[in-house]
């Protein structure tokens, strides 16, 4: 089974209430690259520039991603992203975002990245996210994240890219934004009717929710006493849940549930630390550990009434 992503690869500057890094490996589809290569295999799509080296692409291969799609751009410069967080970590306050090579960015995909099983389309510009779709019409499961700069600036094409995936990944705010729904039920209804089939609203340090035709499931967040750095946990949230669904034969109600519990455990790990400093030396019985911690934490069937 393999997985494809496309999307951002990063350069971030980040500054949290527990310290700061001036430029650490970031980037959506790094973050996710990262989750789900615990659980299958996995090839990344992104440009990058000039100053993206060994080191960067030595993160990746640690974890046997295989980035022969990466594009390199010469005398290009990878995208950057400057933002902070304040004690609510919820939020980060974007400060700076320079685009790069990322500005011209046309993906180009080769036909082991084309017949990947799963594919996730990360938060870019949704005509782009649409190209790539229709690059791979044989993949089996189609997922998409995106965010409120393209809900307000480009919302008709959004849709129509919505249209074409089968799993949607937004937060909460993000999805009442987008369907103009405040109950977050009748938010998801509302972009079933667009095509997915499934949605999952992120909810940051209070968990997600799944949604699907006739069911509906909830998870906290990790319980964790020290968060440093929220940046991509998103991006590891839907790198466990796709990468552990592309390990499986079926999307049942049960598989589902699975996938967002390794979602929710591969977030837990990446806010633990900056940056993908955490998830690239986790070890495949820490997520285990965890897994079952959290089967723990939310037993309820079986408890003596
Ligand atoms: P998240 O924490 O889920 O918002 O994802 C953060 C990651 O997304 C960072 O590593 C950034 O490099 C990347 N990022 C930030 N802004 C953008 C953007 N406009 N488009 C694509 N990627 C972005």
């Amino acid at each position: 089974m393999s997985l494809t992503v496309v999307g951002s690869i990063a350069f971030d500057a980040v500054k949290s209430p527990f310290g700061e890094r001036e430029k650490m490996l970031g980037g959506a589809a790094v973050h996710f690259s990262l989750a789900a290569s615990f659980f299958t295999d996995v090839r990344v799509v992104g440009p990058v520039g000039d100053d993206f080296g060994d080191d960067e692409y030595g993160v990746l291969h640690g974890r046997g991603v295989n980035t022969d799609d990466i594009e390199h751009v010469e005398g290009g410069e990878t995208f950057f992203w400057k933002a902070h967080y304040e004690f609510d970590m919820n939020t980060a306050h974007t400060e700076d975002t320079r685009l790069g090579v990322f500005g011209e960015f046309e993906p180009k995909l080769s036909d082991a990245s084309r017949s990947s099983d799963v594919l996730f389309l990360a938060n870019i510009q949704p005509d782009v996210q649409r190209g790539v779709r229709e690059q791979c019409p044989d993949v089996r499961i189609a997922g998409l994240d995106s965010m409120n700069l393209w809900i307000d600036t480009a919302r008709d094409s959004l849709v129509q890219t919505i249209g074409g995936v089968d799993l949607l990944f937004l937060n909460d705010a993000e999805l009442r934004m987008l369907t103009g729904e405040a109950n977050l039920v009748k938010a998801s209804r509302a972009v079933m009717e667009m095509g997915p089939s499934t949605v999952v609203a992120k909810q940051g340090e209070y968990g997600a929710a799944l949604f699907t035709a006739d069911g509906f499931f909830a998870l906290p967040a990790y319980p964790l006493e020290t968060v440093v750095d929220p940046t991509g946990a998103g991006d590891s949230f839907a790198g466990g849940f796709l990468g552990y669904l592309a390990s499986r034969s079926e999307a049942s109600d049960e598989e589902l549930r699975r996938a967002m519990t390794y979602g929710s455990t591969l977030a837990s790990f990446n806010v633990e630390e900056f940056g993908t400093e955490r998830v690239s030396r986790l070890a495949r019985e820490e997520i285990d550990e965890r897994y079952s911690e959290f089967e723990r934490m939310t037993a309820l069937a079986g408890l003596p009434a």
